[in-house]
């Protein structure tokens, strides 16, 4: 039994093949996921900013099985024993799988590096943001915690708040905490300088310094942050504690160790994409491309891996992979490797793209 646990971006590709192709000879197919949509973070942004519709960024995870004839599980794996084959899920289930694929993102760190506060909104998952954000009274003072790309994006959208989200009377302030690293670690200098251009003259102000709770208020260093009505943590993955108390083989901060295969290293049955994977022979960034990338080279090795055979291809990742960082206010970013454009042409190719990569999926699904 082919066993997929999570609906993200990779395990997408994997249902579309099987939707192309057929469940790989012999085996029964299931997927275990929470939700019946998978929420398109890249889509997120410009949401806020009024440019889509809250649905306009959902891939039906639901209609993909159904037409591929895998079994749909509405539950969340909370454990793993890669020895005995067995996912054991928060509904109680004991769900026993020949070859088994994890694609279930990344947690949020926003409790872990921020602490507690009943003001922060994680990122992760994307959909709990999305319901908590569209249920919440307008803020008006706006802190991001986090200098990559989908905290520069999130600053923008919210700094661009549309009217019609919670009922925003006016532009919220936004700050942006970069933490130490700063604006976009990793990007080329030409890409740091347009965006810190681009959030200076919408008045987004950013600091360079790590942001935390200390005694009920939000500091950065030695100085406050307060008043703010919402924090927004924006801080990367953390791996889910039930992967390294597996006993898989996992990288030093707990996600699952692949090869170029997206192949466990301890376990050759079990198969990881996407963020919650971590690749032994190159450092990835986690981010939405790589796991829509590994999609296809997954589905081919878990066809072989159930039909006894070794890995049919591996996932090359490119060196530079093209960025389009929405400003919310009518124009985008681009970023591929050393090179930086914008302007309302850069938004208009990436809501193409963005919508393109959606529609492609809901045709699969209908038909
Ligand atoms: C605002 C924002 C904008 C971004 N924009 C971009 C962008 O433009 N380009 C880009 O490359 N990256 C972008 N990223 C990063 C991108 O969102 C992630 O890298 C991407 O979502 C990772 O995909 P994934 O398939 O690993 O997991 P996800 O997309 O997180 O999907 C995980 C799936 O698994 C399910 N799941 C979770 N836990 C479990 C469990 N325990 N058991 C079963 N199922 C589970 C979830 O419900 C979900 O369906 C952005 C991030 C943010 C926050």
């Amino acid at each position: 039994m082919l066993l997929l646990v999570g609906g993200g971006h990779a395990h997408v590709a994997v249902l579309a093949d099987i939707v192309r192709r057929g469940v790989p000879a012999g085996a029964r197919a299931v997927l275990v996921t929470p939700a019946r949509h998978l929420h398109y973070s890249g889509m997120v942004p410009g949401w806020l900013a009024g440019q889509h519709g809250r649905d306009g960024g959902l891939v039906d995870l639901a209609g993909l099985a159904a037409r591929a004839g895998v079994e749909l599980i509405l539950d969340r794996c909370i454990g793993l024993d890669p020895e005995a084959r067995v996912v054991r899920t928060a509904g109680g289930a004991q769900i026993a799988f020949t070859v088994a694929s994890f694609d279930t993102g990344g947690e949020g760190r926003g409790a872990a590096l921020l602490g507690d506060d009943p003001r922060i909104i994680d990122v992760r998952p994307i959909s709990g943001f999305v319901d908590r954000i569209a249920a919440m009274d307008a803020p008006t003072r706006v802190v991001v915690a986090g200098g990559g790309a989908g905290g520069v994006e999130l600053a923008f959208g919210l700094r661009n708040l549309a009217r019609s989200l919670a009922g925003a009377p006016r532009r919220p302030q936004v700050t942006l905490a970069t933490g130490r690293a700063g604006l976009l670690p990793g990007f080329a200098p030409a890409v740091r300088r347009r965006v810190a251009k681009a959030l200076a003259r919408q008045g987004i102000a950013v600091i360079a310094d790590d942001v935390r709770f200390e005694g009920g208020a939000l500091m950065a260093g030695s100085g406050s942050l307060e008043p703010a009505d919402l924090v927004v943590a924006a801080l990367g993955s953390a791996a889910p504690a039930w992967l390294r108390a597996s006993g898989i083989a996992t990288d030093e901060a707990g996600f699952l160790l692949v090869d170029a295969h997206q192949r466990s290293l301890s376990h050759p049955h079990i198969f990881a994409a996407g963020d919650v994977a971590a690749r032994a022979d190159r450092r990835l960034a986690h981010s939405g491309v790589h796991a829509v990338f590994a999609g296809p080279v997954l589905a081919a090795n878990l066809r072989a891996a159930l039909a006894g055979e070794p890995p049919q291809r591996t996932y090359r990742p490119r060196w530079n992979n093209l960025y389009l960082m929405n400003t919310g206010d009518g124009s985008a970013i681009a970023s591929y490797g050393p090179l930086a454009a914008e302007g309302r042409w850069v938004l208009a190719l990436k809501h193409r793209i963005d919508k393109g990569w959606i529609a492609k999926y809901a045709a699969l699904a209908r038909a």
